[in-house]
């Protein structure tokens, strides 16, 4: 067995993780009464990361994982409660689908109905807290997330670095899209490795309809389900 002594903090932290992480705690981001951000054509974020976020529970059991969905009846307004519904699971993994600032949204009609939509940017984000007490296992986990996401063909956006209000959000792995955002109040409240996914940009309209497709949400939860078994395993 190999001697503690002398590791760095992320090491120590690795050498705490159990041998196999067994739930992972899948929080659907928002809720009905405030749904997030609305697509290009006017569905909510809410209805995306209901969709993606059971799909991913589904690839987690696939593997072996208990899940405990957090906020999937779209009644959770207290962000807080979302890590206290979640505190006995091993990994928390927030569910989300993304917009961009006001600067970049134009109008068309989809419909009938105006609509918001910014095809600037495209893409997949990943954000972990420094205020979260087990940062190295949850970076570890978002990178290998960004890494699979980009091996299973998606592209992580660059708009959250962007050195603008609102954004400039400092990168923690460039190559792989993750940012801290050390604020986040599931990220730092949770006491376990966490990570928030913004799975795309749903105010982009070839974004939009990409994501709406079953066949990519598969392919987002089967990323998902393999990055979290390979670093939640991983032992030093
Ligand atoms: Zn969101």
């Amino acid at each position: 067995m190999r001697s503690r002594h002398g590791l760095g903090l992320g090491a120590f932290l690795w050498a705490c993780w159990p041998a196999q992480a067994q739930t992972i705690a899948v929080d659907v981001g928002h809720y009905l009464e405030k749904p997030g951000a609305i697509s290009a054509r006017g569905k909510a974020e809410f209805d995306f990361n209901l969709e993606l976020a059971q799909k991913i529970a589904q690839a987690l059991q696939a593997k072996g994982f208990e899940v405990k969905l957090v906020g999937e009846h779209g009644r959770m307004k207290d962000l807080k409660a979302r890590t206290r519904a979640a505190a006995k699971a091993d990994f928390f993994l927030s569910v989300h689908h993304d917009s961009v600032q006001p600067r970049y949204l134009s109008e068309w009609e989809f419909e009938g109905a105006s609509r918001s939509y910014g095809d600037r940017y495209s893409g997949f984000s990943l954000f972990v807290s420094r205020k979260n007490p087990q940062l190295a296992p949850s970076l570890e986990c978002a990178s290998a997330l960004g890494s699979e996401l980009i091996r299973s063909g998606f592209k992580p956006s660059r708009h959250h670095a962007e050195p603008i209000p609102g954004e400039n959000r400092t990168y923690a792995d460039q190559a792989n899209g993750v940012h801290y955002y050390d604020d986040l109040v599931v990220l730092k409240t949770a006491r376990q490795p966490a990570l928030l996914l913004e799975a795309g940009i749903i105010v982009n309209r070839e974004d939009e309809l990409t994501l709406s497709v079953p066949a990519t949400r598969e392919k987002i939860a089967a990323a998902v389900a393999t990055a979290l078994d390979v670093c939640t395993s991983k032992t030093d």
